[in-house]
Protein backbone atom coordinates (compact mmCIF):
# COMPACT_ATOMS: atom_id res chain seq x y z
CA UNK A 1 0.00 0.00 0.00
CA UNK A 2 1.23 3.80 -0.75
CA UNK A 3 1.92 5.66 2.21
CA UNK A 4 -1.08 6.45 4.67
CA UNK A 5 -1.76 10.27 5.30
CA UNK A 6 -3.65 11.67 8.41
CA UNK A 7 -6.63 14.39 7.62
CA UNK A 8 -8.63 16.00 10.11
CA UNK A 9 -12.10 16.61 9.74
CA UNK A 10 -14.09 19.45 8.98
CA UNK A 11 -15.41 21.24 12.30
CA UNK A 12 -18.68 20.38 12.05
CA UNK A 13 -17.93 17.03 11.44
CA UNK A 14 -16.27 16.87 14.51
CA UNK A 15 -19.03 17.89 16.16
CA UNK A 16 -21.24 15.96 14.95
CA UNK A 17 -19.92 13.09 15.37
CA UNK A 18 -19.73 14.27 19.07
CA UNK A 19 -23.46 14.68 19.04
CA UNK A 20 -24.00 11.25 17.44
CA UNK A 21 -21.98 9.02 19.26
CA UNK A 22 -23.64 10.75 22.68
CA UNK A 23 -27.22 11.27 21.91
CA UNK A 24 -28.18 8.73 20.07
CA UNK A 25 -27.29 5.41 21.86
CA UNK A 26 -31.36 4.02 22.11
CA UNK A 27 -31.83 4.35 18.65
CA UNK A 28 -28.40 2.60 17.77
CA UNK A 29 -29.94 0.22 14.98
CA UNK A 30 -30.47 2.99 12.41
CA UNK A 31 -26.63 2.74 11.38
CA UNK A 32 -27.87 0.00 9.12
CA UNK A 33 -30.39 1.60 7.58
CA UNK A 34 -28.33 4.55 6.66
CA UNK A 35 -25.47 2.55 5.19
CA UNK A 36 -28.01 0.15 3.59
CA UNK A 37 -29.72 3.76 1.88
CA UNK A 38 -25.77 4.79 0.52
CA UNK A 39 -25.07 1.53 -0.85
CA UNK A 40 -28.64 1.45 -2.55
CA UNK A 41 -28.20 5.14 -3.54
CA UNK A 42 -24.59 4.20 -4.82
CA UNK A 43 -26.16 0.75 -7.17
CA UNK A 44 -28.94 3.58 -8.73
CA UNK A 45 -25.88 5.89 -9.35
CA UNK A 46 -23.80 3.34 -11.29
CA UNK A 47 -26.88 2.11 -13.44
CA UNK A 48 -27.46 5.47 -14.34
CA UNK A 49 -23.73 6.23 -15.51
CA UNK A 50 -24.00 2.92 -17.08
CA UNK A 51 -26.73 3.83 -19.65
CA UNK A 52 -23.91 5.70 -21.09
CA UNK A 53 -20.92 3.69 -20.86
CA UNK A 54 -21.57 0.18 -20.08
CA UNK A 55 -18.18 -0.77 -19.63
CA UNK A 56 -18.56 0.64 -16.17
CA UNK A 57 -20.11 -2.84 -14.74
CA UNK A 58 -17.05 -4.07 -15.79
CA UNK A 59 -18.82 -7.71 -16.43
CA UNK A 60 -21.05 -7.32 -13.20
CA UNK A 61 -24.18 -5.84 -13.53
CA UNK A 62 -25.87 -7.60 -10.85
CA UNK A 63 -26.12 -5.05 -7.84
CA UNK A 64 -26.90 -6.07 -4.50
CA UNK A 65 -26.05 -5.13 -1.19
CA UNK A 66 -24.46 -7.49 1.02
CA UNK A 67 -24.48 -7.44 4.80
CA UNK A 68 -22.04 -9.81 6.93
CA UNK A 69 -20.93 -9.90 10.49
CA UNK A 70 -17.95 -11.93 11.97
CA UNK A 71 -18.33 -12.63 15.86
CA UNK A 72 -14.36 -13.16 16.07
CA UNK A 73 -13.25 -10.36 14.41
CA UNK A 74 -16.46 -8.01 16.40
CA UNK A 75 -17.62 -6.14 12.67
CA UNK A 76 -20.40 -6.18 11.02
CA UNK A 77 -19.35 -5.11 6.80
CA UNK A 78 -21.57 -3.46 4.53
CA UNK A 79 -20.88 -3.94 0.98
CA UNK A 80 -21.97 -2.95 -2.63
CA UNK A 81 -20.51 -3.11 -5.97
CA UNK A 82 -22.27 0.48 -6.78
CA UNK A 83 -20.57 3.50 -7.99
CA UNK A 84 -18.04 3.71 -5.71
CA UNK A 85 -15.66 6.47 -4.53
CA UNK A 86 -12.28 7.33 -5.59
CA UNK A 87 -9.12 9.18 -2.88
CA UNK A 88 -11.53 12.92 -3.86
CA UNK A 89 -15.05 11.56 -3.36
CA UNK A 90 -14.05 9.55 -0.24
CA UNK A 91 -12.45 12.97 1.07
CA UNK A 92 -15.50 15.21 -0.03
CA UNK A 93 -17.79 12.80 1.14
CA UNK A 94 -16.43 11.51 4.39
CA UNK A 95 -14.20 14.44 5.80
CA UNK A 96 -16.68 17.28 5.57
CA UNK A 97 -20.37 17.94 5.14
CA UNK A 98 -20.67 19.89 2.08
CA UNK A 99 -24.60 20.38 2.50
CA UNK A 100 -26.22 23.25 4.50
CA UNK A 101 -28.46 21.16 5.93
CA UNK A 102 -25.69 19.98 8.90
CA UNK A 103 -25.91 23.61 11.02
CA UNK A 104 -29.50 22.74 10.97
CA UNK A 105 -29.55 19.72 12.15
CA UNK A 106 -27.58 20.50 15.02
CA UNK A 107 -29.77 23.25 15.67
CA UNK A 108 -32.85 20.64 15.85
CA UNK A 109 -31.33 18.31 17.82
CA UNK A 110 -33.32 18.62 20.88
CA UNK A 111 -32.13 15.87 23.52
CA UNK A 112 -34.35 13.69 23.56
CA UNK A 113 -33.06 11.08 21.37
CA UNK A 114 -36.26 9.16 20.05
CA UNK A 115 -36.50 12.17 18.09
CA UNK A 116 -32.41 13.37 16.81
CA UNK A 117 -32.05 9.62 16.09
CA UNK A 118 -35.34 10.21 13.47
CA UNK A 119 -33.78 13.49 12.29
CA UNK A 120 -30.34 11.85 11.34
CA UNK A 121 -31.94 10.42 7.97
CA UNK A 122 -33.68 13.42 7.19
CA UNK A 123 -30.50 15.71 7.47
CA UNK A 124 -28.35 13.47 5.24
CA UNK A 125 -25.71 12.70 8.18
CA UNK A 126 -26.32 9.02 7.32
CA UNK A 127 -22.68 7.69 7.22
CA UNK A 128 -21.68 9.36 10.14
CA UNK A 129 -24.14 7.03 12.70
CA UNK A 130 -21.84 4.09 11.73
CA UNK A 131 -19.69 5.61 15.04
CA UNK A 132 -23.12 5.47 16.99
CA UNK A 133 -22.34 1.43 17.35
CA UNK A 134 -18.73 0.92 15.98
CA UNK A 135 -15.48 2.57 17.88
CA UNK A 136 -13.75 2.08 14.51
CA UNK A 137 -14.91 2.56 10.71
CA UNK A 138 -12.61 1.49 7.63
CA UNK A 139 -14.27 2.24 4.40
CA UNK A 140 -12.68 -0.07 1.55
CA UNK A 141 -13.70 1.69 -2.29
CA UNK A 142 -13.15 1.81 -5.74
CA UNK A 143 -14.50 3.48 -8.33
CA UNK A 144 -16.46 2.03 -10.95
CA UNK A 145 -14.16 2.43 -14.22
CA UNK A 146 -10.59 2.88 -12.27
CA UNK A 147 -7.86 0.34 -12.30
CA UNK A 148 -7.87 -2.15 -9.62
CA UNK A 149 -4.83 -0.29 -8.16
CA UNK A 150 -6.77 2.85 -7.26
CA UNK A 151 -8.73 1.58 -4.57
CA UNK A 152 -8.76 3.50 -1.42
CA UNK A 153 -9.03 2.73 2.40
CA UNK A 154 -10.18 5.51 4.80
CA UNK A 155 -10.21 4.93 8.28
CA UNK A 156 -11.49 6.92 11.25
CA UNK A 157 -11.92 6.09 15.56
CA UNK A 158 -14.60 9.22 15.16
CA UNK A 159 -12.33 11.47 17.03
CA UNK A 160 -10.84 14.20 15.17
CA UNK A 161 -9.01 12.82 12.36
CA UNK A 162 -9.00 10.10 9.77
CA UNK A 163 -6.09 8.42 7.46
CA UNK A 164 -6.55 7.23 4.00
CA UNK A 165 -3.80 4.92 1.80
CA UNK A 166 -4.44 3.98 -1.46
CA UNK A 167 -4.95 0.13 -1.80
CA UNK A 168 -5.15 -2.92 -4.53
CA UNK A 169 -9.25 -3.26 -4.70
CA UNK A 170 -10.30 -5.71 -7.31
CA UNK A 171 -13.80 -5.63 -6.76
CA UNK A 172 -15.33 -2.41 -7.74
CA UNK A 173 -17.45 -0.63 -5.63
CA UNK A 174 -17.61 0.14 -1.36
CA UNK A 175 -16.97 -1.91 1.67
CA UNK A 176 -17.84 -0.21 5.31
CA UNK A 177 -16.80 -2.30 8.17
CA UNK A 178 -17.16 -1.50 11.70
CA UNK A 179 -15.09 -2.50 14.28
CA UNK A 180 -18.18 -2.74 17.19
CA UNK A 181 -17.98 -1.05 20.46
CA UNK A 182 -17.69 -3.15 23.48
CA UNK A 183 -21.55 -2.78 24.24
CA UNK A 184 -22.74 -3.48 20.75
CA UNK A 185 -22.76 -7.40 20.86
CA UNK A 186 -26.15 -7.36 19.52
CA UNK A 187 -25.34 -6.20 16.11
CA UNK A 188 -22.59 -9.84 16.23
CA UNK A 189 -26.20 -11.82 15.52
CA UNK A 190 -27.43 -12.65 12.42
CA UNK A 191 -31.31 -12.75 13.48
CA UNK A 192 -30.77 -9.51 15.08
CA UNK A 193 -29.78 -8.10 11.96
CA UNK A 194 -32.17 -9.41 9.66
CA UNK A 195 -34.76 -8.20 12.02
CA UNK A 196 -33.60 -4.41 11.37
CA UNK A 197 -33.34 -5.07 7.78
CA UNK A 198 -36.76 -5.96 7.62
CA UNK A 199 -37.91 -3.33 9.82
CA UNK A 200 -35.82 0.07 7.78
CA UNK A 201 -35.23 -1.85 4.42
CA UNK A 202 -37.49 -4.06 3.40
CA UNK A 203 -38.65 -1.90 0.08
CA UNK A 204 -35.04 -1.10 -1.27
CA UNK A 205 -35.89 -2.76 -4.55
CA UNK A 206 -32.30 -4.06 -4.55
CA UNK A 207 -31.33 -7.71 -3.03
CA UNK A 208 -30.05 -7.51 0.50
CA UNK A 209 -27.82 -10.54 0.74
CA UNK A 210 -26.57 -12.14 4.33
CA UNK A 211 -25.22 -15.91 4.76
CA UNK A 212 -27.44 -18.06 5.99
CA UNK A 213 -26.83 -19.05 9.70
CA UNK A 214 -25.03 -22.05 9.96
CA UNK A 215 -26.61 -24.78 11.85
CA UNK A 216 -22.90 -26.34 12.59
CA UNK A 217 -23.51 -29.58 10.90
CA UNK A 218 -22.84 -28.54 7.02
CA UNK A 219 -19.38 -29.25 5.35
CA UNK A 220 -19.35 -26.36 3.72
CA UNK A 221 -20.24 -22.57 4.41
CA UNK A 222 -23.88 -22.27 3.97
CA UNK A 223 -24.74 -20.36 1.07
CA UNK A 224 -26.50 -16.43 0.29
CA UNK A 225 -30.20 -15.66 0.82
CA UNK A 226 -32.23 -12.31 0.58
CA UNK A 227 -33.25 -10.84 3.52
CA UNK A 228 -35.42 -7.82 2.38
CA UNK A 229 -38.79 -8.11 -0.05
CA UNK A 230 -36.49 -6.69 -2.64
CA UNK A 231 -39.50 -5.62 -5.11
CA UNK A 232 -40.79 -2.41 -6.11
CA UNK A 233 -43.65 -2.06 -3.89
CA UNK A 234 -45.38 0.86 -6.86
CA UNK A 235 -45.50 -2.51 -9.20
CA UNK A 236 -48.03 -4.36 -6.86
CA UNK A 237 -51.50 -3.68 -6.93
CA UNK A 238 -52.92 -1.39 -4.60
CA UNK A 239 -55.61 -4.10 -3.11
CA UNK A 240 -52.28 -6.11 -2.26
CA UNK A 241 -50.93 -2.69 -0.55
CA UNK A 242 -51.44 -2.67 3.24
CA UNK A 243 -51.52 0.83 5.00
CA UNK A 244 -48.33 0.01 6.58
CA UNK A 245 -46.49 -1.03 3.91
CA UNK A 246 -47.40 2.47 1.98
CA UNK A 247 -46.21 4.04 5.28
CA UNK A 248 -42.83 1.93 5.27
CA UNK A 249 -42.24 3.10 1.87
CA UNK A 250 -42.95 6.71 2.39
CA UNK A 251 -40.90 6.77 5.29
CA UNK A 252 -37.98 5.19 3.22
CA UNK A 253 -38.43 7.30 0.46
CA UNK A 254 -38.91 10.57 1.91
CA UNK A 255 -36.85 10.19 4.61
CA UNK A 256 -39.48 10.73 7.37
CA UNK A 257 -40.33 9.21 11.13
CA UNK A 258 -43.72 9.75 10.78
CA UNK A 259 -46.19 8.39 8.46
CA UNK A 260 -48.14 10.55 5.35
CA UNK A 261 -51.03 12.41 5.90
CA UNK A 262 -52.01 10.66 2.61
CA UNK A 263 -51.20 8.78 -0.54
CA UNK A 264 -52.39 8.49 -3.95
CA UNK A 265 -51.61 5.30 -5.94
CA UNK A 266 -52.57 5.22 -10.05
CA UNK A 267 -51.38 3.08 -12.63
CA UNK A 268 -51.59 4.82 -16.22
CA UNK A 269 -52.42 2.92 -19.11
CA UNK A 270 -52.58 3.28 -22.91
CA UNK A 271 -50.26 5.89 -24.79
CA UNK A 272 -48.62 6.70 -22.13
CA UNK A 273 -48.00 3.94 -19.35
CA UNK A 274 -46.69 5.00 -15.90
CA UNK A 275 -47.31 4.29 -12.48
CA UNK A 276 -46.99 7.04 -9.76
CA UNK A 277 -47.24 6.80 -5.96
CA UNK A 278 -47.55 10.31 -4.81
CA UNK A 279 -47.36 11.37 -1.01
CA UNK A 280 -48.62 14.19 1.23
CA UNK A 281 -46.43 14.08 4.33
CA UNK A 282 -47.48 15.42 7.38
CA UNK A 283 -44.38 17.32 8.27
CA UNK A 284 -42.70 20.01 6.32
CA UNK A 285 -38.96 19.19 5.78
CA UNK A 286 -36.45 21.81 7.50
CA UNK A 287 -35.87 23.43 3.59
CA UNK A 288 -39.53 23.48 2.90
CA UNK A 289 -38.86 27.06 1.95
CA UNK A 290 -35.83 26.76 0.09
CA UNK A 291 -37.60 26.94 -3.43
CA UNK A 292 -34.39 25.02 -5.27
CA UNK A 293 -34.39 21.69 -2.61
CA UNK A 294 -34.46 18.90 -4.73
CA UNK A 295 -35.97 15.05 -3.45
CA UNK A 296 -39.35 15.87 -3.54
CA UNK A 297 -40.52 12.82 -6.69
CA UNK A 298 -38.26 10.43 -8.37
CA UNK A 299 -38.39 9.39 -11.50
CA UNK A 300 -37.82 5.49 -13.27
CA UNK A 301 -38.03 4.33 -16.03
CA UNK A 302 -38.82 0.46 -16.00
CA UNK A 303 -37.73 0.16 -12.08
CA UNK A 304 -34.46 1.90 -12.92
CA UNK A 305 -33.91 4.85 -11.06
CA UNK A 306 -33.17 7.97 -13.28
CA UNK A 307 -33.33 10.87 -10.88
CA UNK A 308 -35.30 13.08 -7.72
CA UNK A 309 -36.11 16.18 -9.30
CA UNK A 310 -38.72 18.21 -7.91
CA UNK A 311 -38.93 20.58 -10.83
CA UNK A 312 -39.50 18.75 -14.13
CA UNK A 313 -42.96 16.32 -12.24
CA UNK A 314 -44.10 19.00 -9.67
CA UNK A 315 -44.16 22.60 -9.86
CA UNK A 316 -42.55 24.18 -7.10
CA UNK A 317 -45.85 25.05 -4.99
CA UNK A 318 -46.63 21.46 -5.01
CA UNK A 319 -43.00 20.92 -3.85
CA UNK A 320 -43.97 19.11 -0.42
CA UNK A 321 -45.09 15.82 -2.35
CA UNK A 322 -43.09 13.05 -2.23
CA UNK A 323 -43.20 9.98 -4.17
CA UNK A 324 -42.56 8.15 -7.22
CA UNK A 325 -43.00 8.01 -10.92
CA UNK A 326 -42.17 4.92 -13.01
CA UNK A 327 -42.89 5.25 -16.77
CA UNK A 328 -42.75 2.94 -19.66
CA UNK A 329 -42.20 4.74 -22.28
CA UNK A 330 -39.11 7.36 -21.54
CA UNK A 331 -35.93 6.04 -22.87
CA UNK A 332 -33.68 5.00 -19.90
CA UNK A 333 -31.10 7.59 -20.78
CA UNK A 334 -33.22 10.70 -20.41
CA UNK A 335 -31.17 13.57 -19.21
CA UNK A 336 -32.44 16.49 -17.31
CA UNK A 337 -31.98 18.71 -20.25
CA UNK A 338 -34.37 16.47 -22.06
CA UNK A 339 -36.55 16.14 -19.90
CA UNK A 340 -37.20 20.16 -19.73
CA UNK A 341 -39.38 20.33 -22.73
CA UNK A 342 -40.64 16.33 -23.03
CA UNK A 343 -44.14 15.93 -23.94
CA UNK A 344 -44.61 12.82 -21.33
CA UNK A 345 -43.28 14.92 -18.72
CA UNK A 346 -45.54 17.43 -19.41
CA UNK A 347 -48.35 15.25 -19.56
CA UNK A 348 -47.46 13.13 -16.52
CA UNK A 349 -46.71 16.08 -14.40
CA UNK A 350 -50.07 18.01 -15.34
CA UNK A 351 -51.99 14.56 -14.68
CA UNK A 352 -49.97 14.42 -11.30
CA UNK A 353 -50.83 18.06 -10.22
CA UNK A 354 -54.22 17.01 -11.41
CA UNK A 355 -54.18 14.08 -8.85
CA UNK A 356 -52.79 16.27 -5.66
CA UNK A 357 -55.63 19.32 -6.19
CA UNK A 358 -58.17 16.17 -6.54
CA UNK A 359 -56.82 14.96 -3.47
CA UNK A 360 -57.08 17.92 -1.12
CA UNK A 361 -60.40 19.50 -2.52
CA UNK A 362 -61.87 16.03 -1.58
CA UNK A 363 -59.70 16.04 1.93
CA UNK A 364 -60.74 19.76 2.33
CA UNK A 365 -64.44 18.65 2.00
CA UNK A 366 -64.42 14.89 3.86
CA UNK A 367 -61.49 15.31 6.14
CA UNK A 368 -61.96 19.11 7.50
CA UNK A 369 -59.55 18.46 10.51
CA UNK A 370 -56.93 16.57 8.41
CA UNK A 371 -57.07 19.70 6.01
CA UNK A 372 -56.38 22.25 9.05
CA UNK A 373 -53.85 20.50 9.52
CA UNK A 374 -52.69 20.36 5.81
CA UNK A 375 -53.09 23.85 5.82
CA UNK A 376 -51.04 25.17 8.85
CA UNK A 377 -47.97 23.25 7.66
CA UNK A 378 -48.05 23.43 3.55
CA UNK A 379 -50.68 26.55 3.47
CA UNK A 380 -47.59 29.03 2.78
CA UNK A 381 -46.26 27.20 -0.09
CA UNK A 382 -49.76 26.67 -2.17
CA UNK A 383 -50.35 30.27 -1.61
CA UNK A 384 -47.44 30.60 -4.29
CA UNK A 385 -49.91 28.52 -6.46
CA UNK A 386 -51.75 30.87 -8.73
CA UNK A 387 -48.85 33.15 -9.41
CA UNK A 388 -47.27 29.52 -11.08
CA UNK A 389 -49.83 27.68 -12.61
CA UNK A 390 -52.43 30.08 -13.94
CA UNK A 391 -54.23 27.39 -15.61
CA UNK A 392 -55.23 25.29 -12.23
CA UNK A 393 -55.96 28.90 -10.66
CA UNK A 394 -59.29 28.30 -9.83
CA UNK A 395 -58.68 25.32 -8.52
CA UNK A 396 -56.33 26.27 -6.61
CA UNK A 397 -58.02 29.51 -5.21
CA UNK A 398 -60.55 27.21 -3.93
CA UNK A 399 -58.46 25.45 -1.52
CA UNK A 400 -56.92 28.44 -0.26
CA UNK A 401 -57.98 30.04 3.63
CA UNK A 402 -57.27 32.89 4.86
CA UNK A 403 -58.07 34.98 8.18
CA UNK A 404 -60.61 37.82 8.34
CA UNK A 405 -62.68 39.66 10.22
CA UNK A 406 -65.16 37.26 10.10
CA UNK A 407 -63.53 35.88 13.47
CA UNK A 408 -60.41 38.10 13.60
CA UNK A 409 -58.49 34.90 14.71
CA UNK A 410 -54.99 34.03 13.00
CA UNK A 411 -56.15 30.72 12.24
CA UNK A 412 -56.10 30.54 8.30
CA UNK A 413 -59.71 28.95 7.91
CA UNK A 414 -61.59 31.00 5.97
CA UNK A 415 -61.90 30.10 2.12
CA UNK A 416 -63.22 32.32 -0.77
CA UNK A 417 -66.38 30.12 -1.08
CA UNK A 418 -67.08 31.24 2.87
CA UNK A 419 -66.46 34.69 2.16
CA UNK A 420 -69.17 34.71 -0.61
CA UNK A 421 -71.37 32.83 1.23
CA UNK A 422 -71.21 35.68 3.56
CA UNK A 423 -71.29 38.40 1.31
CA UNK A 424 -73.82 41.43 1.90
CA UNK A 425 -76.51 41.17 -0.64
CA UNK A 426 -75.29 43.94 -2.95
CA UNK A 427 -71.99 43.41 -2.16
CA UNK A 428 -69.91 42.44 -5.61
CA UNK A 429 -66.28 42.17 -4.72
CA UNK A 430 -63.96 40.08 -2.30
CA UNK A 431 -62.17 42.67 -0.09
CA UNK A 432 -58.78 42.54 1.46
CA UNK A 433 -56.49 44.37 3.48
CA UNK A 434 -52.68 43.69 3.36
CA UNK A 435 -49.74 44.55 6.39
CA UNK A 436 -46.81 43.40 7.27
CA UNK A 437 -48.15 41.01 9.85
CA UNK A 438 -51.66 39.24 10.91
CA UNK A 439 -52.12 41.69 13.98
CA UNK A 440 -51.02 44.76 11.76
CA UNK A 441 -53.71 43.39 9.29
CA UNK A 442 -56.51 43.46 11.68
CA UNK A 443 -55.99 47.02 13.79
CA UNK A 444 -55.78 48.16 9.78
CA UNK A 445 -57.20 51.77 9.85
CA UNK A 446 -58.77 50.82 6.25
CA UNK A 447 -61.11 48.70 8.40
CA UNK A 448 -62.77 50.99 10.13
CA UNK A 449 -65.65 51.54 7.72
CA UNK A 450 -65.85 47.79 6.78
CA UNK A 451 -66.58 46.98 10.46
CA UNK A 452 -69.15 49.24 10.72
CA UNK A 453 -70.81 48.09 7.97
CA UNK A 454 -70.14 44.33 9.05
CA UNK A 455 -68.44 43.73 5.64
CA UNK A 456 -66.07 40.83 6.06
CA UNK A 457 -62.21 41.45 4.88
CA UNK A 458 -60.03 39.54 4.49
CA UNK A 459 -56.83 39.44 6.76
CA UNK A 460 -53.55 38.95 5.19
CA UNK A 461 -50.27 38.99 7.44
CA UNK A 462 -48.11 37.59 5.51
CA UNK A 463 -46.01 38.89 1.67
CA UNK A 464 -47.00 35.98 -0.03
CA UNK A 465 -50.95 36.77 0.81
CA UNK A 466 -50.38 39.73 -1.56
CA UNK A 467 -48.48 37.67 -4.11
CA UNK A 468 -51.33 35.48 -4.18
CA UNK A 469 -54.51 37.60 -4.03
CA UNK A 470 -52.45 39.82 -6.94
CA UNK A 471 -52.35 37.02 -9.12
CA UNK A 472 -55.20 35.77 -8.73
CA UNK A 473 -57.48 38.64 -9.54
CA UNK A 474 -60.74 37.25 -9.12
CA UNK A 475 -62.57 33.96 -7.90
CA UNK A 476 -66.01 33.06 -9.18
CA UNK A 477 -66.64 36.18 -11.19
CA UNK A 478 -65.82 38.43 -7.90
CA UNK A 479 -62.84 40.65 -7.62
CA UNK A 480 -60.47 40.93 -5.17
CA UNK A 481 -60.48 44.27 -4.58
CA UNK A 482 -57.77 46.09 -1.39
CA UNK A 483 -59.47 47.67 0.53
CA UNK A 484 -56.87 50.62 0.49
CA UNK A 485 -56.87 51.07 -3.12
CA UNK A 486 -58.48 53.85 -5.20
CA UNK A 487 -61.28 55.60 -4.38
CA UNK A 488 -63.57 53.14 -2.40
CA UNK A 489 -66.73 52.06 -3.71
CA UNK A 490 -69.01 50.77 -1.58
CA UNK A 491 -71.68 51.30 -4.43
CA UNK A 492 -74.84 49.99 -3.57
CA UNK A 493 -73.86 48.95 0.03
CA UNK A 494 -74.19 52.74 1.35
CA UNK A 495 -77.67 53.81 1.83
CA UNK A 496 -78.63 56.91 0.96
CA UNK A 497 -78.57 58.45 4.21
CA UNK A 498 -74.80 57.65 4.37
CA UNK A 499 -74.37 59.48 0.36
CA UNK A 500 -76.47 63.16 1.83
CA UNK A 501 -74.31 62.61 4.57
CA UNK A 502 -71.13 62.44 2.95
CA UNK A 503 -71.86 65.43 0.19
CA UNK A 504 -72.54 67.53 2.57
CA UNK A 505 -68.75 66.52 4.50
CA UNK A 506 -67.03 67.06 1.40
CA UNK A 507 -68.48 70.22 0.68
CA UNK A 508 -67.43 71.28 4.42
CA UNK A 509 -64.48 70.02 4.09
CA UNK A 510 -63.47 71.60 0.52
CA UNK A 511 -60.62 74.37 1.76
CA UNK A 512 -59.00 72.41 4.30
CA UNK A 513 -58.43 69.89 1.11
CA UNK A 514 -57.73 72.85 -0.78
CA UNK A 515 -54.83 74.00 2.19
CA UNK A 516 -53.41 70.48 2.29
CA UNK A 517 -52.88 70.16 -1.01
CA UNK A 518 -51.04 73.42 -1.20
CA UNK A 519 -48.75 72.05 2.06
CA UNK A 520 -48.30 68.49 0.77
CA UNK A 521 -47.98 69.50 -3.11
CA UNK A 522 -45.76 67.16 -5.12
CA UNK A 523 -45.50 64.74 -2.12
CA UNK A 524 -48.79 63.15 -2.86
CA UNK A 525 -51.21 62.47 -6.19
CA UNK A 526 -54.05 64.31 -4.10
CA UNK A 527 -55.73 64.72 -1.01
CA UNK A 528 -59.93 63.57 -0.68
CA UNK A 529 -62.06 63.53 2.08
CA UNK A 530 -62.10 60.30 3.23
CA UNK A 531 -65.18 57.73 3.91
CA UNK A 532 -63.36 55.13 5.12
CA UNK A 533 -62.24 56.00 8.61
CA UNK A 534 -64.40 56.56 11.37
CA UNK A 535 -61.80 56.84 14.47
CA UNK A 536 -58.65 57.30 12.74
CA UNK A 537 -57.89 60.79 11.59
CA UNK A 538 -56.19 60.42 8.36
CA UNK A 539 -54.25 57.32 6.06
CA UNK A 540 -52.31 56.82 3.06
CA UNK A 541 -54.03 55.17 -0.26
CA UNK A 542 -52.44 53.87 -3.37
CA UNK A 543 -54.05 54.30 -6.82
CA UNK A 544 -56.57 51.43 -8.61
CA UNK A 545 -53.26 50.04 -10.13
CA UNK A 546 -50.44 50.84 -8.15
CA UNK A 547 -49.13 47.92 -5.72
CA UNK A 548 -50.00 48.02 -2.76
CA UNK A 549 -48.22 49.44 0.29
CA UNK A 550 -46.20 46.83 1.69
CA UNK A 551 -45.50 45.41 -1.38
CA UNK A 552 -43.99 48.70 -2.21
CA UNK A 553 -41.87 48.37 0.55
CA UNK A 554 -41.59 44.47 0.16
CA UNK A 555 -39.77 45.59 -3.38
CA UNK A 556 -37.79 48.44 -1.99
CA UNK A 557 -35.87 46.18 0.54
CA UNK A 558 -35.69 43.89 -2.09
CA UNK A 559 -33.47 46.77 -4.22
CA UNK A 560 -36.16 47.96 -6.62
P1 LIG B 1 -26.36 11.19 2.05
O1 LIG B 1 -26.56 9.74 1.77
O2 LIG B 1 -27.61 11.85 2.51
O3 LIG B 1 -25.71 11.95 0.92
P2 LIG B 1 -24.43 10.19 3.90
O4 LIG B 1 -23.72 10.74 5.08
O5 LIG B 1 -25.25 8.99 4.17
O6 LIG B 1 -25.34 11.33 3.30
O7 LIG B 1 -23.39 9.89 2.77
C1 LIG B 1 -22.52 10.92 2.33
C2 LIG B 1 -22.01 10.66 0.95
O8 LIG B 1 -21.02 9.66 0.93
C3 LIG B 1 -23.05 10.16 -0.05
O9 LIG B 1 -23.78 11.22 -0.61
C4 LIG B 1 -22.18 9.46 -1.09
O10 LIG B 1 -21.68 10.39 -2.01
C5 LIG B 1 -21.03 8.94 -0.26
N1 LIG B 1 -21.25 7.53 0.06
C6 LIG B 1 -21.62 7.01 1.24
N2 LIG B 1 -21.73 5.67 1.17
C7 LIG B 1 -21.41 5.32 -0.09
C8 LIG B 1 -21.33 4.07 -0.80
N3 LIG B 1 -21.63 2.91 -0.21
N4 LIG B 1 -20.95 4.12 -2.10
C9 LIG B 1 -20.65 5.28 -2.70
N5 LIG B 1 -20.71 6.46 -2.10
C10 LIG B 1 -21.09 6.50 -0.80
MG1 LIG C 1 -27.15 8.45 3.21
Amino acid sequence: AAQKETLEFQTEVRQLLHLMVHSLYSSREIFLRELISNASDACDRLRFDALKDESLYEGDGELGIRVEYDKEARTVTISDNGIGMNRDDVIENLGTIARSGTQHFINQLTGDQAKDAKLIGQFGVGFYSSFIVAQRVEVLSRRAGVPASEGVRWESDGEGAYTLETVELPRRGTQVILHLRDDMDEFLDGYRLRQVIRTYSDHISLPIVMPKEATGEEDEAPGDETVNKASALWMRSKTEISDDEYEAFYKQVAHDFEGPLTWMHNKVEGNLSYVSLLFIPKRAPFDLFNREQPNGVHLYVRRVFIMDDAEHLMPRYLRFVRGIIDSDDLPLNVSRELLQHNRQIEKIKSASVKRVLDRLESMAEKEPENYASFWSTFGRVLKEGPAEDFGNRERIAKLLRFSSTHTDSETENVSLDDYIARMKENQTSIYYVTADSFSAAKNSPHLEIFRKKGIEVLLLGDPVDEWCVTHLGEYNGKQLVHVAKGDLDLGDLDDAEDKEEREKTETEYKPLVERLEGVLGDRVKNVRVSHRLTDSPSCLVVEEHEFAVSMQRMLKAAGH
